[in-house]
């Protein structure tokens, strides 16, 4: 099998992991030695990835078909950071596409601050869950099929999941007013704060850091905004003119190279604070504990109060 970088089209790859962290299936994941891109090979075919997002996934990584009171609970804390971080932006209203809105919780809280925000989901029980639960405008439907034209677009976690990052990000540009905003979030790859044992999975096909993130973008955006924690957050400026596409800056491969390679359980307990996660999962617990019984808009109330 040849395997290929989905960025720079090097075949100069070096294995990170054979085995999905969840799971224990076998799963390639390599880094490209010329441009520091981490990725799945082989990649699934689009028709096996579509099946298993349309039914599959949530019940997957959840349990579930419709969201609980805790995974509510979670969403709404998320968006509750995300809002702050447009915010911090100076993005505070206009039209907001959430690409991947999930059960809707983002999408229902960036409504109330002002924006005319909707969104679009490929899971029924999710989406259907959004628009009953908050009256929220959250159509059923593939990212692809995303229409229209926004200020803003805000796409968490979703990116990981495409085949294509840069054909991505055209498909972006295209559904942005020009000089438009786009928020990406995606789970952090170089974060000492990821357990070894929920790092790669059979859902993610590719895995970021910001140089790879901001050169999978280049061609259509500009960064203009990054923070890291155990996620990757970046906020992009829509380019006026598509352009060539950048690389990471030479030396990046390597250097990223050598902190996937340090990234065991010694370095994540002490460095990443990994000792302090069982009493974050405690609160957490607890926290979900007192939502749990209340209704998805009664916890978004409680949240905005
Ligand atoms: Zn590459």
């Amino acid at each position: 099998m040849t395997i290929c970088c989905n960025l720079c089209n090097s075949h100069t790859m070096h294995r990170v992991a054979d085995t999905d962290s969840k799971t224990g299936a076998a799963l390639g994941v390599f880094l490209c030695c010329n441009c520091g891109l981490i990725q799945q090979a082989p990649l699934p075919d689009e028709e096996s990835l579509e099946k298993y997002y349309s039914t599959l996934y949530r019940i997957d990584y959840k349990g579930t078909r419709q969201p609980k009171a805790k995974h509510v609970f979670r969403s709404a804390n998320q968006a509750v950071a995300r809002l702050a971080f447009l915010k911090r932006n100076g993005l505070l209203s206009g039209t907001l596409l959430d690409i991947g809105a999930g059960s809707g919780e983002f999408v229902a809280m960036a409504r109330k601050k002002g924006y005319a925000a909707t969104g679009i989901e490929p899971n029924e029980g999710y989406s259907e869950y959004a628009r009953s639960e908050y009256s929220a405008e959250v159509v059923t439907g593939k990212i692809q099929e995303a229409t229209g034209q926004y200020d803003v677009i805000t796409m968490f976690h979703v990116l990981e999941h495409l085949r294509s990052p840069a054909e991505a990000f055209a498909n972006l540009h295209r559904l942005l007013v020009p000089g438009g905003s786009l928020f990406i979030e995606v789970p952090w790859i170089l974060s000492g704060a990821i357990s070894p044992s929920n790092r790669y999975f059979k859902a993610h096909l590719f895995y970021f850091d910001a140089e790879t993130l901001a050169s999978c973008a280049s061609s259509h955006f500009e960064m203009t905004d990054v923070e890291t924690s155990g996620n990757l957050l970046m906020l992009f400026r829509a380019k006026e003119t598509p352009c060539p596409m950048e690389l990471p800056p030479a030396g990046y491969a390597e250097k990223a190279r050598k902190k996937i390679d340090a990234q065991g359980w010694l370095n994540y307990v002490i460095h990443g604070k990994g000792w302090r996660k069982p009493f974050a999962r405690l609160r957490h617990i607890m926290d979900e504990q007192r939502v749990s019984g209340l209704s998805g808009s009664q916890i978004l109330e409680s949240m905005q109060k």
